[in-house]
């Protein structure tokens, strides 16, 4: 019997993926390099449907019905140009390769590019919802060839997460869109983590409210707007007990977040693509400072914080009757600043869109997140209305859209008052505080920048444009020159 699929690749992700394809009824070929993990799925997991064990990729590719799908689920980088490079002679004009790991974008680009050439599909998939996910239903993000999806979507959609029956899964645009996608995607759940990182530290720091309480807090704000996968998870993680000393585990975990890259590749597309993604990267910086313990234990041991010392904010903020109205502004702040990194990620997206030529649909991306990945929320609903129009008649930013636009009129007095509390009381909120100001730049009629392009004519003879003709403009700014 010829296999649907060949999975090559069977760490966590691959392993998964492929149960997942064979659960839906595919049969799936397996592949790794070292036999000794195909064997393992096999002996664990062989009843979950029908593979085919094979010990080379030549066997793998032999097994495969065609056109033949090969799904690439090893480590990003260079070994998935080595397991191209050696699948490539195996293959036959029309067949699919699939990279569904985490590859950066242009190395998809590159790699669709140089495939294509020599008549093959390459399809870069962003996958999202980790281990768990990739078992029971992934939010999935294509990209290749629109003939590609053809033959392979059906299968990426039948093991997608469901949204109401409907697929998280869906062509989202050529070669690297996919990758792209999920890139911008992982940008929003580094913002969207920060910034409940910021709601838990303010909360806890002004108003006094241990790990403990602070989950039947987040419990509560689930049953709000902000309704989402993350929030909900934050409660768990806020009432764990660490069994060693029984105090709230977040307390023992050391305060240094990792990252693997993909928020960084966003922050650096912003920069590239002229979309200035502040809460995305303000979230990647932040990791960053928390990183750099050794110069943190010197900082924190030296710098002041020049409070009035006779300002005591739990006085302030930590009284009965004042802890309820402060947690709703932080639950406010929290909201607007979430919606301003969902703004500026599907700003960043039609930025992307005209840089790549990919045609990119802002409803048809929300609806993939609605379940299955990391930032599903209820939120996605909403920003799919919003854009439920055709291209032309859809908001310029999704805080332009109506519905939105009136909830950060709503948060916007909470909004600032958490701000000045942060900055009063010495808590960092990098992510509330430049959401903010993102939102009062686009706000204001006139900006600074005016002051910033004199400066540029005067030191480097830039030139500067008028506001009441038209022209390019040069001034002699000092006598002296
Ligand atoms: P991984 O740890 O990233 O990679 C291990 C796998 O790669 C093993 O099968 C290994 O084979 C294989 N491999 C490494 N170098 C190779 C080479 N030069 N040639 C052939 N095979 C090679 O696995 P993973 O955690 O399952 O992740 C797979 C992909 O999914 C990665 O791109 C990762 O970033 C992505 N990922 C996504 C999510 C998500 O939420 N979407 C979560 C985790 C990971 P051996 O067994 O022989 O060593």
């Amino acid at each position: 019997m010829s296999a649907h699929i060949g999975v090559t690749g069977l760490a966590v992700m691959g392993a998964n993926l492929a149960r997942n394809l064979a659960r839906n009824g595919y049969t799936v070929a397996l592949h790794n390099r070292s036999v000794a993990r195909t064997d393992a799925l096999l002996a664990a997991h062989g009843g979950d449907g029908d593979f085919v064990r094979t010990e080379t990729l030549a066997e793998l590719v032999e097994s495969l019905e065609r056109p033949r799908r090969v799904l690439i689920m090893v480590q990003a980088g260079a070994p998935v140009d080595s397991v191209i490079a050696d699948l490539v002679p195996l293959l036959d004009e029309g067949d699919i390769i699939i990279d569904g790991g985490n590859s950066f974008y242009e190395e998809t680009r590159r790699r669709e590019e140089s495939l294509r050439a020599q008549n093959l599909h390459f399809v870069g998939v962003g996958v999202s919802g980790g281990e768990e996910g990739a078992l029971n239903g992934p939010s999935i993000m294509p990209g290749g060839s629109k003939e590609s999806y053809d033959s392979l979507g059906p299968m990426l959609e039948k093991i997608s997460a469901k949204y109401n029956g409907e697929p998280c899964c869906a062509w989202v645009g050529t070669d690297g869109a996919g990758h792209y996608v999920k890139m911008v995607h992982n940008g929003i759940e580094y913002a969207d983590m920060q910034v409940i990182g910021e709601a838990f530290d303010l909360m806890r720091s002004l108003a006094g409210i241990e790990p403990r309480d602070q989950a039947g807090v987040f419990r509560e704000w689930n049953t709000t707007d902000l309704a989402s996968y993350l929030i909900e998870i934050t409660s768990e993680v806020l009432e764990q007990e660490d069994e060693t000393t029984g105090r709230p585990l977040v307390d023992v975990v050391v305060d240094s977040a990792g990252q693997k890259g993909t928020g960084r590749w966003t922050a650096i597309s912003g920069l590239e693509v002229g979309s200035p993604v502040t809460a995305i990267a303000e979230s990647v910086f932040a990791r960053s400072i928390s990183s750099q313990r050794e110069l943190r234990a010197v900082t924190n041991a030296t710098f002041h914080a020049g409070i009035d010392e006779t300002l005591s904010a739990t006085e302030k903020y930590g009284s009965p009757e004042d802890r309820q109205d402060f947690v709703e502004d932080v639950r406010k702040a929290l909201y607007a600043s979430k919606l301003v990194a969902y703004a500026q990620g599907l700003d960043m997206l039609v930025a992307a869109g005209e840089e790549y030529g990919w045609e990119l649909h802002l409803k048809a991306i929300a609806s993939l997140w609605r379940a299955g990945c990391i930032i599903r929320a209820d939120l996605l609903d909403t920003i799919m209305k919003a854009y439920d129009a055709p291209r032309d008649q859809q908001p310029k930013n999704l805080l332009l859209a109506p519905e939105f636009n009136e909830a950060i009129n709503e948060c916007l007095p909470a909004w600032r008052r958490v701000v000045a509390a942060a900055a009063t009381y010495g808590v960092p909120a990098p992510v509330f505080s430049s959401s903010l100001s993102y939102y009062d730049s686009l706000r204001r009629e006139r900006l600074p920048a005016a002051l910033t392009q004199g400066l540029r004519d005067y030191f480097g003879a830039h030139t500067y444009q008028r506001v009441d003709k038209e022209g390019t403009f040069h001034t002699l700014w000092s006598g002296d020159r």
